[in-house]
């Protein structure tokens, strides 16, 4: 018979959100009348730009006739998107791309998830924590992770603790990696780093030779000068870090599906024997051999992204967003409860009030309050006793939910009576 990848074996089960819809399900079913609000989710909840939305149907349309028809379209991208990307996101800052540095996909989770296959199983990965999950998960698939400890870390992973105490923001490992994860905007803590402490992980990177795989899926978000949108506005960086980017959360397009990645040429890993070679035409010749690309027409609704009506809708869905960050921030600190993020990011991340553990606090605010955020430490054992609520709901959803917390008073009146 056939011989598994028993990598697959060691994962854990789906844990977080089976167990999140599990208790939501087991509370329903025993109050059929509650008025649950879901904070917790990490999808959009507003409609595509109408910019968009024009871009697809003419897109469409195109399909129709005999000139306009694609089939097989180029797996990196097409070159208007490319050169949209370039001239947009990177210029506008200062930094010059290549056009074959660019990679357009069909999603981000996809290009963090499937980068790690052109490094050695026996490669250190470094991850913050918490974390998002697919950083850790594609490489226990790959047979990097080693066991799942007790501690509910894996045993050949370096863990780079952000809690409370060091701001959310990770110090540079005791131990070298070879890989390093580092998303900002963060996902869950919402903390962004400033230019001058992202630099300080780029000259780690170039000193240890190490290779800084850098999440950006929630550089729109930024709304302070001093955060870098993409790592390459720091010196040395195209020489350590690839860049991955996603139109999900910016534009809407988390049922589009329309990301892109960023490989500089002098992005390089060694052999055994020491030959070292670019990732670039690495990362190509996987993506064609793998990949058939992104469809031409979401490449277009993509592109309409950087239109100025484009740019102008991304921009008041992006505030609108933001609004109701500021909306639960405020109504947390109203509450006595101490929050972090949702300033830079659509995440807020609080600290369970009175030492209760995550779990606990879940279940305290869905059957007091009947709000639904996600447990902390589901993404990780530092994020033990903390909890993350989203911006991503609808105005009314986040304003009757910070409606039930001002009512129900300062924290300590409606968690004193434990479950
Ligand atoms: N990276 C981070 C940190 C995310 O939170 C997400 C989505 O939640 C993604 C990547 C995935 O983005 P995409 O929808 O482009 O696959």
């Amino acid at each position: 018979m056939v011989h598994l990848n028993e990598n697959y074996l060691k994962l854990p089960g789906s844990y977080l959100f089976a167990e999140i819809a599990h208790r939501i399900a087991a509370f329903r079913e025993a109050n059929p009348d509650a008025d649950i609000i879901r904070l917790g989710i990490g999808d959009v909840t507003r409609p595509l730009p109408p910019a968009v939305l024009a871009a697809l149907h003419r897109a469409v349309e195109e399909q129709a006739t005999e000139d306009g028809f694609r089939g097989y379209g180029p797996e990196r991208g097409y070159s208007f998107l490319v050169s949209a990307i370039i001239t947009n996101d990177f210029e506008s800052r200062g930094i010059h791309l290549d056009e074959d540095e660019v990679f357009v996909s069909d999603g981000a989770k996809c290009d963090v998830a499937n980068f790690q296959e052109l490094f050695a199983e026996d490669c250190i990965i470094a991850v913050t924590d918490p974390v998002y999950p697919v950083y850790v998960d594609s490489n226990v698939m790959a047979g990097r992770a080693g066991f799942l400890q007790d501690n509910g870390m894996w045993s050949r992973l370096v863990y780079l603790p952000c809690t409370a105490e060091n701001g959310f923001r990770p110090s540079l490992p005791e131990q070298r990696p070879d890989i390093i994860y580092l998303c900002f905007p963060n996902n869950p803590t919402g903390t962004a780093l400033t230019r001058s402490q992202l630099q300080l992980w780029v000259d780690y990177a170039r000193e240890q030779e190490c290779l800084i795989l850098f999440d950006a899926a929630y550089e729109a978000f930024i709304t302070e000068p001093d955060i870098p949108h993409s790592i390459y506005e720091l010196d040395g960086a195209r020489e350590v870090a690839v860049e991955f980017r996603s139109y999900s959360k910016t534009a809407g397009f988390t049922g589009l599906r329309c990301a892109y990645v960023v490989v500089p040429k002098e992005v390089q890993a060694r052999t055994a024997d020491g030959t070292r070679h670019s990732l670039n035409p690495l990362w190509n010749r996987r993506q064609t051999t793998k990949y058939n690309g992104c469809p031409y027409i979401v490449q277009r609704a993509a592109e309409a992204v950087y239109s100025p009506e484009g740019k102008r809708e991304v921009r008041e869905s992006i505030a609108c967003y933001m609004e109701n960050a500021a909306i639960i921030r405020k109504g947390l600190t109203e509450a006595g409860i101490s929050c972090y993020g949702g300033v830079n990011s659509p995440y807020i991340w609080l600290k369970t009030p009175g030492e209760m553990d995550s779990w606990s606090f879940f279940d305290l605010l869905l059957s007091r309050l009947h709000i639904v955020g996600t447990p902390g430490v589901g993404f990780g054992p530092s994020g033990e006793g903390y909890f993350r609520l989203t911006a991503f709901g609808s105005r009314d959803n986040t304003l009757s939910a910070m409606q039930r917390i001002r009512n129900a008073g300062h924290w300590s009146e409606w968690t004193s009576q434990r479950f």
